[in-house]
């Protein structure tokens, strides 16, 4: 198998750039860590705390690998923070668990079938954490503390040692065990060094299998001296997600397709292929499964035969966890004559647990739009903000913020410093929202074409 070359960090930070960047903001839920209890605005979200509450107690549960294979439900009209909570449980993730985002209208599209764009995103939101072991080089930093309790010796303490050169260790680490007249380190012992605590644990010569040896987790390095020369064993770790194993072992494919993101459709055997060798990495000890998060945008928007899909890849072993989001109340499920709440079929919807959120008070809307301006480095006047609070009671929180930003150019065109009620009222004027659109279609309607 070639090696994989991506990790999940770095396409985490390319998934989704422009669904993100209204969510700039967002840094996180804003809970206390302990009580997962929200504060009224903190990490960037405000309000909406019961939501918030109730995402982080799914976080909790993504973080501790409980609630894989599980579908959760964003419910509430538009722009109130749907898309927001979900980012904000992204952050409270892992480096290395995955997140994908995906609005349900990008899955109509003609390079692949629904149902394929659908297997992708499923995939791209599990997580493989591979553990290579290799040899440590001579000019890296290693650092060992030698914690005496475990070396057998009744005293406590903790030294540590870091050195960038081989020699160095091996003299030092000998001396430092000699030194607590402890056992030396002989040519053939099996070292341990726990690789988050560093800690140092003679577990016995090569040729003996002492009991700990048999109990090490995969975590373990080890340090052997094979006739007097000291090996230091590193492990490294990486997380790639099975589609990005898929990707790069499909013939027709290469790895090249990952940088494109034109990945195609991947053969169903080169899936079935991949199960089997990761299950083997599993069963060696060499891999875990890490089970991330799959966001699926406007989920009303998805049609029977994908909520079918859905259903059967839920019970999979190697799911994530789903979060959809929806702003329809009662609505036709697509590919039916059925109507049904969100659009979601019932009996999918009967193993959804659900979340929802709820329009803000002017209060909490200023103190978004606030929030919005200060990541935009805009200026704005108590007058401007209560303007612009006020267009997103009337016409949207959305509307309002994309304001900020019109507002600003404005206010820099008369060479002000300062977004003032003027600027916000002009841009009022010349930018419509959806409610007035909509009116001055109905009134022209003559004019339009069609
Ligand atoms: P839709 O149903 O239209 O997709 P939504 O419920 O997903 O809407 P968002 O996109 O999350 O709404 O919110 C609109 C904008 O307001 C975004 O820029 C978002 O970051 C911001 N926002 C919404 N709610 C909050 C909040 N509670 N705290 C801070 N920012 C928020």
């Amino acid at each position: 198998m070639a090696a994989p070359i991506t990790t999940i960090s770095d396409s985490k930070d390319r998934q989704g750039l422009n669904l993100i960047a209204a969510h700039s903001h967002i840094r996180g839920l804003g809970v206390t860590p302990d009580t997962l209890t929200p504060k009224p605005s903190a990490d960037g979200l405000v309000g909406q705390q019961k939501a918030r509450k109730a995402a982080s107690v799914i976080l909790q549960m993504v973080k501790e690998g409980k609630i894989a294979g599980r579908a959760v439900l964003i419910s509430g009209p538009p722009s109130t923070g749907k898309t927001a909570i979900a980012i904000g449980m992204s952050k409270g993730l892992g480096e290395d668990v995955p997140f994908t985002m995906l609005a349900s209208s990008e899955i109509f599209s003609l390079e692949m079938s629904k149902t394929e764009a659908l297997e992708q995103a499923f995939r791209k939101s599990i997580g493989v954490r591979i553990r290579e072991e290799s040899e440590a080089i001579e000019g890296e930093v290693v650092e060992i503390q030698i914690d005496r309790s475990v070396t057998g010796s009744n005293k406590s303490g903790k030294l540590t040692l870091k050195t960038t050169d081989m020699e160095t260790l091996y003299d030092m680490g000998t001396r430092m065990i000699d030194s607590m007249t402890l056992e030396k380190v002989m040519a053939g012992d099996i070292i341990s060094i726990d690789k988050a605590s560093g800690r140092i644990t003679k577990l016995g010569r090569s040729y003996t299998r002492s009991r700990d040896y048999d109990a090490m987790g995969p975590d373990t390095k080890f340090v052997q001296c094979p006739d007097g020369e000291l090996q230091v064993r590193r492990e490294t770790v990486h997380t790639v997600s099975l589609h990005e194993i898929d990707v790069i072992n499909s013939r027709t494919q290469g790895f090249l397709a990952l940088f494109s993101g034109d990945t195609g459709e991947i053969r169903s055997e080169v899936r079935e292929q991949i199960n089997t060798k990761v299950a083997e990495w599993r069963e060696e000890g060499k891999a875990e499964i890490v089970p991330g998060v799959l966001f699926i945008d406007e989920v009303h928007m998805l049609d029977i035969e994908c909520f079918s899909f859905i259903n059967r890849a839920l019970e999979d072993e190697l799911a994530p966890i789903v979060i959809m989001a929806s702003n329809r109340g009662s609505t036709t499920i697509r590919g039916t004559n059925y109507r049904s709440p969100h659009g979601l079929p019932l009996d999918f919807l009967d193993r959804v647990v659900i979340i929802s959120t709820h329009p803000y008070s002017p209060d909490e809307i200023r103190e978004i739009l606030t929030i919005r301006a200060q990541e935009e480095e805009v200026d704005i006047s108590a007058n401007a903000l209560a303007l612009l609070t006020k267009f997103g009671q009337e016409a949207g929180l959305r509307y309002a913020a994309n304001l900020i930003m019109t507002s600003h150019l404005l206010a820099q065109k008369r060479r002000a410093k300062e977004v003032d009620s003027q600027d916000v009222q002009r841009s009022y004027m010349l930018f419509y929202d959806p409610g007035r659109s909509a009116k001055f279609v109905a009134e022209f309607q003559g004019r339009f074409i069609g």
